[in-house]
């Protein structure tokens, strides 16, 4: 029972208020909002008493190593558990769970709270905001239920809040965005010590990545469009984990005139991964990738297609392309 209408956070509460074993996960290839938003709704409902689950289709990543009490996040079982509740967060499709649809079996409620335009709200209670993070949302559930917010908690969302506004670049960051980081900070969140562990700890390897990456670089659509393809072949000579490329692709977007940016990925499965970026709401890649059967957000958006690369990146390149041609 999918509703248009969201649920509140009274009718959230509510569900969870009268249910023992919880489930949460969030999206395949997690961020740091996946994670810390699961981490943080993890360690309220624990705290409350009750036996959660907190799951991810990747388990957590070494990457990630800094997010307080980050071994909670498990990768999914081999047999299905059955749940009172199970809260899908920052996840605009079921899909998107990835491995643990697998291992979820009967389930009351399902919970949905996400910050995606694109939400295909699949749940029972769907509760997308208009966020730059689920971070964000996650922290005024918690302030509406009255939650103690622990250290732990405050660093989870500070990592999810930080990390996909861009270090409160973005456009969706508001007043409330850095009044609700300015709390977190007083809850215990130390901003360098943090922002250090995200932002200036990444392998060597991701830099030689980056650099044979710039190497074919590609421009199209007079400099407007940019981007640059990572095959497998790259990905084993430099030996690369699949997290390693994230924000990558924040390098052809900061280039002066280009309006959205690309980035290809070859996966193991024979698929391509589309990562897209764009720095100008007339250029909607939400909408572009919606033509790939993906989505996300205005100005940050992905999709899978088929492969082989070539053939995805000729048919990415065209509509991105007429895009940016057609507000000429
Ligand atoms: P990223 O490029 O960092 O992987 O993802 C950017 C945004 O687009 C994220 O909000 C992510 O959830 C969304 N996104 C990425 N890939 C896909 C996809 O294949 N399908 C959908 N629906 N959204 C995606
Ligand atoms: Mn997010």
């Amino acid at each position: 029972m999918s509703q248009e209408t969201n649920a509140t956070f009274e009718q959230i509460r509510q569900a969870l208020e009268r249910t023992t074993r919880i489930g949460i996960a969030s999206h395949i290839r997690p961020d740091g909002d996946a994670y810390g938003s699961a981490l943080a709704m993890g360690l309220y409902l624990r705290a409350c008493g009750k036996e959660v689950h907190v799951w991810n289709d990747g388990g957590m990543t070494s990457k990630f190593h800094y997010l307080p009490q980050g071994t909670m996040v498990t990768a999914p079982p081999q047999t299905p558990q059955d749940f009172d509740a199970f809260l899908a967060v920052d996840t605009s499709t079921k899909e998107r769970l990835g491995s643990v649809l697998q291992a979820v079996g009967n389930v009351k409620t399902w919970i949905n709270i996400d910050h995606h335009i694109s939400n295909h709200r699949y749940a029972d209670l769907n509760h997308i905001a208009h966020a730059p993070a689920t971070a964000q949302v996650i922290y005024d559930y918690l302030r509406f239920v009255n939650a103690e917010i622990t250290q732990d908690i405050a660093v989870n969302l500070f990592v999810g809040l930080s990390t996909d506004t861009g270090s409160f670049q973005y456009r969706g960051t508001t007043s409330h965005t850095l009044r609700v980081a300015a709390d977190l900070i007083e809850y215990g969140v130390d901003i360098a010590a943090i922002s250090r562990e995200i932002y200036d700890n990444y392998p060597r390897r991701r830099l030689e990545l980056l650099g044979a990456l710039l190497n074919d670089a590609h421009f199209d659509c007079e400099g407007r469009a940019a981007g640059f393809s990572l095959t497998l072949e790259t990905a084993r000579r430099l030996g690369v984990l699949p997290e390693d490329n994230e924000g990558l692709i924040d390098h052809l977007r900061s280039v002066e005139g280009v309006q959205v940016a690309v980035f290809f990925e070859e996966t193991p499965e024979g698929k391509v991964r589309v990562s897209m970026r764009s720095k100008n709401v007339r250029f909607n890649v939400n909408h572009i990738c919606g033509v790939f059967g993906g989505g996300g957000h205005a100005l940050a958006a992905g999709a899978r297609l088929s492969g082989p690369l070539a053939e995805a990146e000729k048919k990415v390149w065209e509509v991105v392309c007429h895009e940016i041609r057609k507000h000429d």
